[in-house]
């Protein structure tokens, strides 16, 4: 008797659209591996994403509120999940491999330090102040992720990392400076590093993890503002992306201007909104792709991006961003935590420069100790940042 039931399909075959990332066809591993009887290779990535230690470290990592300023604010572990449903229902209407999709979004964002943006950029000032070949790669939290699932994480007895596949890894890898992608070059010719010295783009499966992210974090951030009081929703009204739907919203269900009527006002305009922007991505994608018609995920690797909002709603997506950057990541109250939480990184920075030991073992014992403590402390949760901080100073800078 066969060990599977006859009507699964076989592992990764899905109606997946030729320029799609097919399994079958994948670049493979680092490391290479007999492939599991039931999944797909990228199947097989997003699993031992969830099962990393830096996956559920995100739960306590910053997105844009500090981890305890309340409890319904985003964290990283909430967006990577919005940002891998909101991938899904795209991928799925174009055709795409919605596990790799899934796998790209649920890592995208590993490498992330402590308290969001400000914590990276301190960790960033730190390396580039040392001496040596590691101070001009300063830090960059995309390529951070890549290092924590091809070499940080500790899980597989033959290997470091999770030894993912070439497309997960690519999508990973979003952003990345030319200085440090020929480093990446040297370590692995032809590999995730080379499309940013040969200028080409990733898979469409990694565009539209990127687009999705953004997506995600308009919305949520407008939510996430909204319940902070940092902005209000009269504010929001210079938004007309976000006015239009609640306009809409309010004209369709009045009440819901009445005081008392609580969020659904607020929920209602920003589902509608997200649903506008998905429409619009599926739009403008198959639009692109009926013209350009690519034959495979090389032929789109060779193309101009083809994973796109239309004209219109990247300006208004790009208004909202403004928006928000200007009133929300900029307000005095968001400055005021995300100043204290600089110092938090620089100070830990350099204590562990100076006493390497105050480390976790395995990062005290390298030898290449400023990117050794970028590590450790790239890896902390917010929480443990703040404990580790007061049990080295004795000031708690953030309660
Ligand atoms: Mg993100």
């Amino acid at each position: 008797m066969s060990a599977l039931p006859l009507s699964l399909p076989a592992p990764g075959e899905q109606a997946l659209a030729p320029y799609a990332c097919h399994p079958s066809q994948s670049r493979g591993r680092r490391h290479p591996e007999v492939p599991a009887p039931t999944r797909s290779e990228f199947q097989r990535d997003r699993d031992r994403i969830v099962h990393s230690t830096a996956f559920r470290r995100l739960v306590y990592k910053t997105q844009v509120f500090l981890n305890h300023e309340g409890d319904l604010f985003r964290t990283r572990m909430t967006h990577s999940l919005e940002v891998a449903q909101l991938g899904r229902s795209v991928a799925r209407s174009l055709g795409l491999n919605e596990d790799l999709v899934e796998a790209i979004a649920l890592a995208h964002d590993l490498g992330h330090t402590p308290f969001g943006h400000a914590g990276q950029d301190a960790l960033d000032e730190c390396v580039r102040a040392q001496q040596g070949p590691d101070a001009e790669a300063g830090f960059e939290h995309n390529l951070q992720s890549l290092r924590v699932v091809d070499e940080l994480e500790e899980r597989y007895p033959r290997y470091n990392g999770l030894n993912l596949s070439f497309e997960t890894r690519e999508g990973i890898l979003k952003h990345c400076s030319a200085a440090n992608a020929r480093k990446l070059e040297q370590r692995e010719p032809g590999g995730v590093g080379h499309r940013f010295l040969e200028r080409t783009q990733p898979s469409l499966e990694a565009q539209l993890c990127n687009l999705a992210d953004e997506i995600a974090y308009n919305a949520h951030d407008i939510d996430d503002g909204v319940r902070s009081g940092l902005i209000t929703l009269d504010q929001l009204q210079a938004v007309p992306l976000f006015e239009r739907f609640r306009q809409q919203t309010l004209d369709e269900f009045p009440t819901l201007a009445e005081p008392g009527a609580g969020r659904r006002l607020l929920y209602e305009a920003i589902r509608r909104m997200l649903s506008q922007q998905v429409y619009d991505v599926i739009d403008a994608t198959r639009a692109a792709l009926d013209h350009s018609a690519p034959a495979s995920v090389d032929a789109v690797r060779h193309l101009p991006p083809l994973l796109c909002f239309t004209p219109a709603m990247r300006a208004e997506s790009t208004q909202l961003k403004q928006f928000l950057f200007k009133n929300l990541y900029r307000h005095p109250s968001v400055m005021e935590t995300t100043g204290r939480a600089r110092q938090v990184v620089r100070e830990l920075f350099d204590i562990y420069l100076a006493r390497p030991a105050e480390m976790r073992e395995r990062f005290a014992r390298r030898p290449d100790v400023p990117r050794a403590v970028a590590d450790f402390i790239a890896g902390m949760t917010d929480r443990f940042a703040l404990r580790e901080h007061e049990r080295l100073t004795g000031q708690r800078l953030l309660s």
